[in-house]
């Protein structure tokens, strides 16, 4: 089965043709990162135009480079949420404009379940990587989330727990803007981190214990201690902003990289290795953004080693949003026989799951 997916549910538009869930023929991904980088964050109203300009030239991009006609596809699937409210409706809506003209059946996609899947896919058709099996213990670590989430079959999920605050992405983009790094901070960070020692720094982990919740934002704070420390008040004339900042001392960049860094990645690790015992699991998936991060998939994999238990995480480059990831999921629904109505709206505040 071809599966047509589109996201456009951040920053990101995205047309991918995938088969059966796994092989991806094309996956086309126009970023508008450099377009709300001067902004250090995602421009919701301009993302949204931005999806209007890019859909349709991505779209035909993606038919090429997949080279099929649209003979060949048998379902379109596209994000309805959760994200932002215009920029998911670009995208659902062009969907579902592509299902009617071309009668196809339509299927709306959890931008979560959507990562979740990225660990299905491959991205050569002779890898002969096992597929995850049930019950799984998902690590979901995104921009906007963290969660922590036990999967027992294809489309079956229980909450365990999630962040009280900042998600783990969200937490490397604020830090990185801390330190003066660019937007998206995250592999910034990392880059940074390499030069470092994570124990220079000890950052406070935040265990909430007898919980499988997180929370980000007093590392985050912690952070802000530290460098704040490197700067004080300008001493020039009163009439300047006398808060401006300004470096006295050259910040030590690396070394709260790689701290942070590994305060977060201890968290996550632990964290997982108390659910999997708790819930007898073998298999572990961990997916989005954040999953790109190689200390985290090092430490993971090493830790999960240990007991015996797999890891299953998609090429670094999948872990990101992208539309692959979204056809992929959509896959597995279509073939328990599930659409959905063409009245279906965007929902940008969807949960995975209770
Ligand atoms: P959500 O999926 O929760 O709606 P999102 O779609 O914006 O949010 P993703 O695309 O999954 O988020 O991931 C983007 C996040 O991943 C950003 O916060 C970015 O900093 C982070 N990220 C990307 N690469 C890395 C990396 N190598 N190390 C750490 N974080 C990373
Ligand atoms: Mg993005
Ligand atoms: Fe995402």
């Amino acid at each position: 089965m071809l599966v047509l997916g589109i996201e456009t549910s951040c920053d990101e538009t995205s047309v991918a043709i995938v088969r059966d869930g796994r092989d991806i023929l094309s996956n086309v991904v126009a970023s508008q990162i450099d377009l709300h980088r001067q902004y250090g964050g995602v421009f919701p109203e301009m993302a949204a135009r931005q999806h209007i300009l890019s859909i349709t030239p991505v779209l035909r991009e993606a038919m090429q480079k997949a080279g099929v006609t649209w003979d060949a596809i048998d379902a379109i699937a596209a994000t309805y949420g959760p994200g932002l409210a215009g920029s998911l409706v670009v995208g659902l809506n062009f969907a579902k404009a592509l299902a009617i003209a071309r009668g196809l059946p339509f299927i709306g996609i959890n931008h979560l379940e959507g990562h979740i899947y990225s660990a299905w896919l491959r991205l050569r058709p002779d890898q002969d990587a096992p597929l995850p099996e049930f019950p799984a213990l998902i690590l979901i670590v995104s921009g906007g989330h963290t969660e922590l989430v036990l999967m027992e079959d294809h489309g079956v999920y229980r909450l365990l727990g999630q962040t009280q605050d900042d998600a783990a992405g969200e937490a490397f983009d604020k830090v990185a803007r801390l330190l003066g790094l660019p937007y998206p901070g995250g592999p910034h960070i990392q880059r940074a981190a390499e030069q470092g020692n994570p124990r220079h720094f000890e950052f406070p982990r935040a265990w909430l214990p007898g919980t499988y919740d997180f929370s980000f934002s007093g590392l985050k704070t912690a952070v802000l201690r530290e460098v704040e420390k490197y700067r004080k008040p300008a001493a020039s004339s009163k009439k300047q902003a006398s808060f401006m900042p300004v470096v006295t001392r050259e910040l030590p960049v690396a070394h709260i990289a790689a701290g942070f860094q590994q305060a977060v990645i201890d968290v996550l690790v632990g964290k997982v290795l108390q659910a999997v015992e708790q819930y007898g699991v073998q298999v572990v998936v961990m997916a989005g953004g954040v999953a790109a991060n190689r200390p985290l998939r090092e430490q993971m994999q090493k830790a999960l080693e240990r007991h015996n238990v797999a890891l299953h995480v998609a090429p670094i480059a999948l872990c990101t949003d992208n539309a692959a990831m979204i056809a992929g999921a959509a896959y597995y629904r279509l073939v328990r026989g599930e659409r959905s109505p063409l009245d279906l709206d965007v929902d940008p505040n969807a949960p995975l799951a209770l």
